[in-house]
């Protein structure tokens, strides 16, 4: 049976090393699937790469398996009764003692590592065709493939997969809240029922529940809301599998909030058997994301980059000292270090992932990769005159074009495999080195690395705490990086200039004369929201559900760690909706000035309520309620005993049940006439 496990963790970060144990072997995380296509028939320009490409990598013995796109067909020329046929066994057998493409090829390559198999979501979602099923009132397709959760597992099981992702409803960036909730719950649905459907099964694939969101607190609630539907499950969920990055890989921060979203939500008892996937990424920030805990990737950029000719350089290293001190990865091509360097621990974190077309290979490339050395030996003066002179089949010419697509998708592949080998030996050593090697990179600026780890740093302390202490101050956010950071963020803050200017001094409740108590009868104190208003976030809208049948005896106060509390009817101010702040553990006065100030709230308009009620789990803004409750002398912090503290807490159904209790015990829904 398919699993993962985690063997070793490291002291510095969240990464570690781990093994998914499946049918075909194990697969050593951290680990790259490339993106393979199987099925693409000979008649399709792609299909003469893909089956060269497919025979470099199944002999070469660092390739781990592979990732196969469960709809991938639709891009090619594939018949239902074609696919059909494709369905009739398993992949691996199709590529076992297979025929050549041509009866004067040498014998192909059988496939015998693992294969991990997608579920196509965002193909269906996209597509007229592929709708509910006819016993659910949609249409008949001539594939018999639809959107529910069993048709997608029955497609995947065809294919032989050994692990495979659950279908997914992909979240574009601009959906409406409303249509966001549905489909994320849509999701949680299917992948509940695909995982129930194959607790009977005698040996199922290993299951990675997809999950989406755009920031921290929707994956956070993603996760936390799956795990608690999934008691009853525990057969074949071995972890999760982050989707919908590709766009974000030019917004690192935010794919850094995502990562850190899921694996918080994972509880501490969990995180061992639970591997984090995300698809869509490869080569530069693999080290990054596996230092905040990210277990294996995928993506098919190594092939997509040869399609255009090109070869990703990783190879180029550089002696020049002053040159090693400051490359500006922006302003400088590798190319332009000259550089006859051979290829040394510190070349790495200093080349920047550049790439350069065939027409362009250096003279003295160096790169000792399987393709390369294939290349050297054809020449590669040959693959130029083949790529650009002539057609792209030559009659009188040993080599075809697709021959060099292949090669070059292979040695961008070599490329990235090298990385996750490095990344995985990084980690074998221990004691802080991947962290090392990704603090070098980013002070090196390759890619936006930096910005990547800093923004790391604003909730991971440890983190920064680690980086300090090796001496990379100025890779750890301070709190004014920290607000900066924030702002890089994309999230749209319901189209309200955001100002750095904002000081606590700009709203003070205390101080506002026209405020005052109605005549809501409890007081109920919430953690303040990135999102803005407060009462369009997700915790505060779950919160609102929640407590919905007694809306209108509650009056609700938040307490921001800019301003300490703000009642519901300034929520809508400037100053409120435009700062952004993010009060941790370390800001030890910032904190003081916060508990201060809701301290002297409650003393002056504590008495007006009937109860006081605080709901907070993530640890700052709890011991800080806690805290004024305390000093003040009355008041209760719900959840009484959250299994963490943290976000996810938030949004567990039976802490949130525990809130509605308290009030229906200190409110009775029928008030006294
Ligand atoms: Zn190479």
């Amino acid at each position: 049976m398919a699993s993962f496990e985690t063997d070793t963790t490291d002291d510095a970060g969240n990464a570690r090393r781990g093994t998914i144990h499946t049918p075909h072997g194990d697969v050593q995380t951290p680990a790259f699937f490339p993106v393979v296509n199987f099925i693409g028939g000979p008649n399709e320009k792609s299909g003469g790469i893909w089956s060269r490409l497919r025979n470099h990598l199944f002999g070469e013995p660092e390739f781990q398996g592979a990732m196969f796109q469960a709809m991938s067909f639709l891009d090619f020329n594939i018949t239902p009764e074609s696919l059909e046929n494709w369905r009739s066994k398993p992949i691996h057998n199709h590529f076992t003692d297979h025929k050549p493409v041509k009866p004067y090829h040498s014998q192909p390559e059988n496939f015998t590592k693992p294969l991990f198999v997608d579920s196509g979501g965002f193909k269906l979602l996209n597509s007229d065709t592929f709708g509910d099923p006819p016993t659910e009132g949609g249409d008949d397709n001539e594939w018999a493939i639809y959107t529910n959760p069993e048709s997608i597992l029955d497609l995947q099981l065809d294919y032989g997969a050994d692990i495979i992702a659950t279908l997914d409803y992909p979240i574009p960036p601009n959906l409406n809240d409303e249509e966001t909730t549905q489909r994320m719950e849509d999701s949680i649905d299917s992948a509940i029922r695909c995982l129930e459907l194959l607790e009977d099964q005698s040996d199922p694939p290993a299951v990675y529940v997809a999950i989406h969101g755009h920031d921290y607190e929707t994956i956070n609630w993603y996760v936390g809301t799956f795990l608690d539907r999934a008691t009853h499950i525990d057969k074949s969920f071995e972890g999760f599998a982050i989707g919908s990055l590709v766009p974000l890989r030019t917004n690192v921060e935010m794919l850094v909030d995502i990562v850190q979203g899921a694996k918080d939500a994972i509880p501490a008892d969990r995180k061992n058997d639970l591997g984090l996937h995300l698809f869509g990424i490869s080569g530069k920030f693999t080290a990054l994301l596996t230092l905040l805990g990210a277990d294996s990737f995928d993506s098919s950029s190594y092939m997509q980059a040869a399609q255009f000719k090109k070869f990703i350089n990783r190879e180029i290293g550089v002696s020049d000292e002053k040159f090693v001190r400051n490359p500006n990865a922006s302003t400088h091509d590798l190319g332009d270090f000259g550089v006859d360097v051979d290829r040394t621990a510190d070349a790495r974190w200093v080349a920047d992932w550049s790439k350069f077309t065939a027409d362009q290979i250096p003279d003295d490339w160096g790169c000792q990769c399987p393709a390369c050395e294939h290349l050297r030996r054809i020449g590669f003066e040959q693959l130029q005159v083949t790529m650009y002179d002539s057609e792209s089949y030559d009659p009188d010419g040993k080599y075809m074009k697709s021959d060099f697509y292949a090669l070059m998708s292979y040695h961008n592949f070599c490329v990235y495999q090298d990385e996750m080998n490095y990344v995985r030996e990084l980690i074998n050593d221990g004691d802080g080195k991947l962290l090392e090697y990704v603090a070098k990179m980013a002070r090196n600026d390759v890619g936006n690395i930096k910005r990547a780890l800093k923004r790391a740093t604003v909730r991971d302390r440890e983190l920064a705490q680690q980086l300090r202490e090796r001496g990379y101050n100025r890779l750890t956010a301070d709190q004014s990086d920290a607000e900066q950071e924030r702002l890089d963020l994309d999230i749209p803050v319901d189209d309200q200039e955001i100002s750095l200017e904002h000081t606590p001094e700009d709203f003070n409740i205390l101080q506002r004369k026209d405020y005052q108590v109605g005549d809501e009868r409890v007081l109920l104190v919430l953690p303040c929201s990135q999102t803005k208003p407060y009462s369009n976030s997700r915790t505060h809208r779950v919160v609102a559900d929640a407590t919905a049948e007694w809306s209108s005896k509650i009056h609700k106060v938040t307490v921001s760690g800019m301003y300490g509390p703000v009642p519901e009817q300034y929520e809508s101010l400037s100053q409120i909706k435009s700062y952004e702040y993010v009060l941790t553990n370390a800001e030890k006065q910032r904190k003081q000035l916060v508990a201060d100030r809701l301290v002297s709230y409650l003393e002056e308009y504590g008495s007006q309520f009937d109860a006081i009620v605080g709901y907070a789990t993530s640890k700052t803004y709890r011991t800080i309620i806690e805290q004024a409750f305390s000093e003040y002398g009355n008041g209760v912090v719900l959840p009484k005993d959250p299994k963490m503290r943290a976000l996810t807490e938030h949004f567990r159904a039976t802490n949130l049940e525990e809130l509605s209790e308290h009030l229906n015990d200190v409110l009775p829904s029928t008030p006294p006439q």
